[in-house]
């Protein structure tokens, strides 16, 4: 960390707080929390399954209409943008939170409230991010702030699981903005001590066994894609994940068979690999693929003559790049002051989230909590407590204008 830099972001800083029109903008995160939590319901009753975010999507793209953003829409990939247009394009700040949820399609989206806590599928992740988004927008135009850069807001598609960050992807990748964006921030669950600047890797598969089945009396000795499934497992699970860097993998779902007393003729299983490091993500990749290989062989090994072996399919289902943006980046700095200046010590963290695009193309990003408290994510009991979400809008808030610049004037 260079001091220099520290000094230029705790001096722009410190000149945000002095304005009265950032002070204006405070004071609208104080005296509407109610007013965001009951949007934050709103927005979280509304059903998003991946590859089923359409609903919420339109609802976000009627919000950003009424607050007056420009060019509210949904691109080819379903995400949804607004523009909220400063001095010049330049620089161009993406400001994001996901829509999607990993509940599947059926799942009862219902808030339930008791005391301070609220409780549904998705209430922190992301619907703590999303109306972030929306009480971010509000603010700057009651305090009527005019930046020298643009803002561009985007609800994003397919953060979770077999999305594979496909509308932050499409954003970077064929979407009209995406040679022109120069920064990135993503609201994603709560919190307001976490600025996330390591992008977490991953790979994850799924592996399909399939063979001839039978009857598990009369036709013992056919190869079993059930028993060649828990012999990759065991292999797997033996494999010595390192601490540091940090490196993960989990059988996350598995599936097949129909009897107890009939050998499957099916199999399935995903499979989720991470690691902080990518040497370290290559060598658990490659120990991964040998021990499904060796097992199916393995199970292959033991059948009786003239039966068929199992055939294995192996398919990669997402791949999450690794990388960071610097802890002595200007985003990340101004990150760590605005925590401070609101009392509450910084804290940078790694992890797998619609940053990794940006980061994986060297563009500053980060991923910040949204204020409050939140637990058991990804579960239908993941619970969300608003208070203190103001401070984490405030840095929010901060951050944003760190980086496009009030205009002066
Ligand atoms: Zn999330």
């Amino acid at each position: 960390m260079t001091p220099a830099v520290t000094t230029t972001a705790a001096k722009n800083i410190e000149q945000m707080l002095s304005l009265p029109s950032v002070q204006t903008a405070f004071s609208f995160f104080d005296s509407h929390k109610e007013i965001i939590t009951e949007e934050q319901i709103r927005i979280c009753s509304i059903p998003s399954s991946p590859f089923d975010e359409k609903r919420r999507a339109e609802y976000l793209r009627e919000k950003f209409s009424e607050i007056g953003l420009e060019d509210a829409r949904i691109d080819e990939e379903g995400n949804c943008l607004a523009l909220r247009r400063g001095h010049s394009l330049s620089p161009l700040l993406v400001v994001s939170a996901h829509l999607d949820t990993v509940f599947p399609r059926g799942t009862d989206f219902s808030v339930r409230r008791m005391a301070n806590k609220l409780s549904a599928p998705g209430i922190s992740d992301d619907g703590c991010g999303l109306v972030a988004l929306l009480a971010i927008a509000r603010a700057l135009d009651v305090a009527r702030i005019m930046t020298d850069g643009s803002i561009l807001f985007v609800g994003t598609v397919g953060e979770e699981g077999a999305g594979n960050l496909r509308g932050v992807r499409y954003l970077f990748g064929k979407g009209e903005w995406a040679r022109r964006i120069d920064a990135f921030i993503s609201f994603d669950g709560g919190g307001i001590d976490r600025i996330t600047n390591g992008a977490l890797g991953s790979r994850r598969y799924r592996v399909r066994l399939r063979g001839t089945g039978g009857h598990s009396w009369a036709d013992f000795g056919v190869s079993n894609p059930i028993h060649a499934l828990g012999r990759a497992i065991s292999r797997l699970a033996s494999y010595p994940a390192p601490k540091q860097p940090r490196t993960t993998f989990n059988v996350g779902h598995i599936e097949g068979g129909s009897s107890v007393n009939a050998i499957p003729s099916e199999a399935v299983m995903e499979v989720d690999l991470r690691s902080a490091c990518e040497h370290q993500l290559l060598r658990l990749d490659a120990f991964f693929r040998r021990a499904v290989r060796e097992a199916v062989d393995d199970e292959n090994a033991t059948r009786r003559k003239d039966d068929g072996p199992l055939a294995l399919d192996l398919q990669l289902i997402g791949e999450r790049p690794i990388g960071e943006t610097r802890a002595d980046s200007p985003i990340v700095e101004l990150a760590q002051e605005a925590t401070c200046a609101l009392g509450f010590t910084p804290r940078l963290d790694r992890a797998s989230t619609d940053s990794n695009v940006p980061i994986s193309l060297s563009l500053p990003a980060i991923t910040l909590g949204g204020g409050g408290t939140s637990g058991n994510s990804h579960t239908i009991d993941e619970w969300y407590d608003p208070r203190e979400r103001e401070a984490g809008l405030k840095r929010a808030l901060l951050v944003i204008l760190g980086m496009v610049r009030v205009k002066k004037g």
